[in-house]
């Protein structure tokens, strides 16, 4: 009948556009990277126990020339869809390492990439990360890897983490508790760090279900060596709850946003004044 007809073409021209639109961001992230439209801001990652940076993120953004500033929430995911990640992601190694170059840091600075498993499909990863510690090793600086868990974390992304590993890189597993790897999995995981997800870390000071969770995770990565890191870090109420529990290091806007490259040296020389 009629209505049904309307609605199912109303329905294809909308897959349509959805299918076009996707389409048209992926060409324009692979024009943007030519065109060196991605930059990174970086955000200071704290130790609990002195207060003191020992280290950044790297976040992406990218600098649309007609959409503006776009976050990264909505091009990571097409970058991933559209075989983009990869060349992405190298072109953000590469950046960070320019813009690291003439930068002094403290001994031991590191610096966080987040890197999606997607990456790790590709052939000669092992060379581009050996080239990637062995630059910023020349700069007095130690990358780390912070894989994204969105899908679930296979035994080839564990062998990936084990081989990253044997170079000699750090490596972080990012949001753990809201993909799909389950605290038994946590369990048998070669890993160094593990990044406990904003959401958990919100629910700090209230008796809920999440806020036990939280704990859970904070007991069960120290029986396993883990370093904590907890991110969205908002009150010192949840600085304090967190330094009570032993999370080694604290990130979030109670400490400081995600900045542009002259920002971050402004920050780091007022910080490491006191
Ligand atoms: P993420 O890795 O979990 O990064 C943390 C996000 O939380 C960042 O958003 C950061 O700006 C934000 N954030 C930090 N502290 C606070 C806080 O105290 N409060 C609140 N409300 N937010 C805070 P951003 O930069 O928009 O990045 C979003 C996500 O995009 C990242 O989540 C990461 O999954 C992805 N992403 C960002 N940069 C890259 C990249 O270079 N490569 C890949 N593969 N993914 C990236
Ligand atoms: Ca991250
Ligand atoms: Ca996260």
């Amino acid at each position: 009948s009629l209505p049904i007809c309307f609605i199912i073409v109303l329905l294809s021209g909308l897959l349509f556009l959805r299918k076009k639109y996707r389409h048209s961001l992926a060409d324009d992230i692979r024009s943007g990277i030519e065109n060196e439209e991605f930059f990174l801001v970086y955000q200071p990652v704290i130790c609990a126990e002195d207060g003191k940076s020992k280290g950044v993120e790297a976040l992406v953004r990218w600098q649309h020339p007609q959409m503006g500033l776009v976050r990264p929430d909505l091009f990571i995911p097409i970058a991933e869809e559209g075989k983009l990640i990869v060349p992405l992601t190298n072109y953000i190694f590469e950046r960070a390492l320019k813009d690291f170059a003439d930068m002094k840091v403290e001994p031991g600075f590191r610096i966080a990439f987040n890197v999606a498993p997607e990456h790790f499909t590709q052939d000669d990863i092992e060379s581009k990360f050996i080239h990637l510690r062995d630059s910023l090793e020349r700069i007095g600086v130690k990358p780390l890897i912070e894989i994204t868990e969105r899908q679930l974390l296979t035994p080839d992304i564990f062998q990936c983490i084990e081989s990253l590993r044997q170079l000699g890189i750090l490596v972080a597993i990012d949001g753990f508790g809201t993909g799909q790897t389950t605290l038994s999995l946590l369990q048998t995981m070669p890993l160094d760090y593990l990044k406990i997800d904003k959401c958990f870390i919100d629910t700090i000071g209230q008796d809920s279900v999440t806020s036990h969770v939280l704990d859970t995770i904070i007991e069960l990565s120290h029986k396993m060596n883990y370093v904590v890191v907890a991110e969205g870090v908002e009150t010192q109420e949840q600085a304090d709850y967190l330094t009570s529990r032993q999370v080694h290091f604290l990130q979030g806007y109670l400490f400081a946003k995600p900045m542009k490259l002259a920002d971050l040296k402004l920050w780091l020389v007022e910080h490491f004044k006191h």
